[in-house]
């Protein structure tokens, strides 16, 4: 029965990739105009002083290039939480096979630091498992974690926990997550944790290897301590709109926790449906996303300015849509865009680094260096 349920969903989730690759054609090199009808305050946030580093926080936003960046900054009057940052550098994101990179290469080699094929989560070009940085940084003792909206068979937040040159190999890409030295883990994604045709129950598995499994928000509010793996949607995390600020107040929880380590933490948290409206085409989505995640970037910058003793880097995987601002409004807050590709696109990414260290992120480099840089300033 339960294979019937599954071979349904995926007809179905096929059926609407189809109608959302369609829609996205028809919308292509087509001007849509949108208007932020309540922009957002923007807080001006101090770096600390100090320059120990304690705990990295790593934001990648999945297909956020400069032109989202500017284009959201522009919606919100002028003013984005970015905007607090020290430093700035640009990362060559192309994988060993593909010009233009997907998430699975473009994030495995932020993860692991080394380039990989096209397609490719966790592993070199002959399919050999990486370790990541949350496996190095769990090595030296640190607390680690990870906080997306997305399903988390789907790329990025699996080029940290799990290995496999096939990202679509989705089944078996969730299993590696029963031994992974993430502590904190919270995404969507459960239907391929419960309802496997391999009949495993890896909520099961992870609570014999000492997770705790809440399955809810309000489950999750009540744990106070120990390793978690929290999936509280069945496949992604609801729209912006209606999920409000979830993934600040995922992310926030995951430091709570992962904070009572005195050995310190490393998290990485996405900004993962940025990706999903910009294959869609869709610039209403796009920008909720982009606004939302830099809202997040917002309460992590307050969190590590009152700490003192942590860098926030914040990046992006490869570019999605290939999105141009070519009309707008600052005074309004109405941007005029259009899209060139239901794809991914080409371009340098930005990123962008506050707090202790934040100056070792200027220049041009490889996305592979943004694995370096933290490794060595980490000393994992
Ligand atoms: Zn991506």
């Amino acid at each position: 029965m339960k294979t019937v349920i599954r071979k349904f969903l995926l007809a179905a989730l096929m059926i609407i990739f189809l109608f959302a690759d369609l829609s996205a054609q028809s919308r292509r090199d087509v001007e849509q105009t949108y208007v932020l009808e309540h922009p957002y305050h923007v807080d001006k946030i101090t770096p600390p002083k100090g320059k120990k580093i304690k705990n990295v926080i790593l934001m990648i936003g999945d297909g956020m290039s400069l032109m989202h960046i500017y284009s959201a900054w522009t919606a919100n009057r002028g003013k984005l939480f970015l905007d607090n940052c020290q430093a700035v550098g640009l990362s060559k994101t192309y994988c060993t096979d593909k010009l233009i990179t997907d998430s699975g290469a473009g994030g495995t080699a932020i993860a692991t630091g080394q380039k990989t094929n096209y397609h490719s989560v966790g592993v070199d070009t002959e399919g050999r498992p990486l370790k990541s940085l949350i496996d190095l940084a769990s090595a030296k003792g640190k607390s680690t974690g990870i906080a997306v909206t997305c399903r988390l068979w789907d790329a990025t937040p699996a080029d940290f926990c799990c290995h496999n040159k096939d990202r679509d190999a989705e089944a078996a890409i969730v299993t590696d997550y029963v031994n992974c030295k993430a502590d904190y883990v919270f995404g969507g994604g459960a239907n391929l944790f419960e309802n496997r045709e391999d009949g495993r129950d890896l909520f099961k598995e992870l609570r014999a290897n000492g997770f705790q499994t809440p399955r809810s928000w309000d489950e999750l509010v009540a744990i106070k301590k120990g390793k978690v793996f929290a999936i509280p949607y069945p496949i992604d995390t609801p729209l912006p709109a209606e999920r409000g600020d979830l993934l600040a107040r995922a992310s926030l929880k995951g430091i709570e926790l992962l904070n009572q380590n005195n050995n310190g933490f490393f998290m990485m948290i996405e900004g993962s449906q940025l990706d999903d409206y910009g294959h869609f085409n869709d610039l209403n989505l796009l920008m909720q996303e982009t606004h939302d995640f830099d809202r997040t970037i917002g309460e992590m910058y307050k969190w590590a300015s009152q700490d003192g003793e942590t860098l926030v880097v914040v990046t992006a995987d490869h570019e999605t849509g290939g999105l141009t601002l070519v009309d707008g409004d600052l005074q309004q807050g109405k941007i005029v865009c259009k899209f060139s590709t239901g794809g991914h696109s080409g371009v340098m990414v930005p990123v962008y680094a506050f707090g202790p260290g934040a100056e070792e992120f200027t220049g041009i480099y490889e996305n592979t260096a943004i694995f370096d840089k933290i490794k060595k300033l980490l000393n994992l």
